[in-house]
């Protein structure tokens, strides 16, 4: 079982899925992704929180 959160739904216009096994490393990529791809240096309360609202296990 992972943690799977789809880009989109967090509000990025972006194809992306981030896959991890727990929450620890989901916000870690998360944070790398935003960084890299979207230019997010800072996650925030509110997209930690919006992560928490979509995030869904497969
Ligand atoms: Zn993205």
């Amino acid at each position: 079982m992972a943690l799977v959160l789809r880009c989109r739904d967090i509000g990025f216009d972006c194809d992306g899925v981030i896959k991890a096994e727990n929450e620890e490393q989901l916000m870690k990529r998360v944070a790398e992704h935003a960084g890299d791809v979207h230019q997010v240096t800072e996650v925030t309360p509110e997209l930690v929180e919006k992560v928490h609202e979509v995030v869904f296990e497969e």
